[in-house]
């Protein structure tokens, strides 16, 4: 039985780990270990953090939101991080994206275009020890990062409205894996991309909404 804010926080994430990821099919053991050990409270406005494992998205700064639990695990499930993996992660946010995979062992470089989010981003993930694992970068990660490039993994955790051409150039051409919403402004394809040399084989994981990729090879900032 629910007993509303009262259940501790720890409760509260083992729970949405049972009844959010694991009976909607996320499988993958590694990603509901990390995602039962990141505490996602510490990634939502202070005013927010009764709600931190509701099952929905979250608003957090500058308008944009945290995403729902869920979609953060099966996020992590397509890209399949192995340990050690360098990760391409567009969209920054709140920063519990890139703690789940950092906390997976991969070696995270992530972009926000908007600079006031990085600080409390990159204090989160300290607090928590995992910074070592987390570069932070401020700019356009529509065009990706070139430094760095080719990557292996690549997850955009904002809505495009198609594959970015200089994304699909920077995805290793050996098995590289690119995770991304593509789709108009209100409603996306969840798209999974696998690089072989200069094939790209691309299919959708189902319907998903996030907030727009602005940028040269996302949407128009006005639009
Ligand atoms: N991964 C985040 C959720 C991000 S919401 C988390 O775990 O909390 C999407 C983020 O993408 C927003 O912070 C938005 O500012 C950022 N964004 C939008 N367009 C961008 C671009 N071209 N480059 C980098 N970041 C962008």
């Amino acid at each position: 039985m629910r007993i509303g804010g009262e259940r501790s926080l720890e409760a509260q994430r083992a729970a949405m780990v049972a009844d959010q990821l694991r009976a909607r099919g996320v499988r993958d053991e590694r990603v509901l270990k990390a995602m039962g050990a990141v505490p996602r409270e510490l990634f939502v406005p202070d005013g927010r953090r009764d709600q931190a494992y509701a099952d929905e998205a979250l608003p957090i700064e500058a308008g944009q939101t945290i995403s729902q639990p869920y979609i953060v695990a099966r996020m992590t499930e397509l890209l399949a991080v192995r340990p050690g993996d360098r990760i391409l992660e567009i969209g920054t946010g709140s920063g519990y994206q890139a703690a789940i995979l950092a906390e997976l062992g991969g070696r995270v470089t992530t972009i926000e275009r908007q600079s006031d989010l990085i600080p409390q981003a990159r204090a989160r993930l300290e607090e928590l020890g995992l910074a070592d694992g987390v570069e932070f970068r401020t700019g356009d990660g529509s065009k990706g990062l070139l430094e760095g490039a080719p990557w292996p993994r690549i997850i955009v955790t904002a809505a495009a409205p198609g594959i970015p051409r200089t994304l699909r150039e920077q995805l290793d051409p050996n098995g590289g894996r690119m995770v991304i919403p593509v789709g108009s402004r209100d409603r996306q394809d969840l798209l999974v991309v696998v690089r072989q040399g200069d094939e790209w084989i691309e299919r959708s994981d189902g319907p998903c909404v996030f907030v727009p990729l602005i940028g040269s090879e996302g949407f128009d900032y006005d639009a």
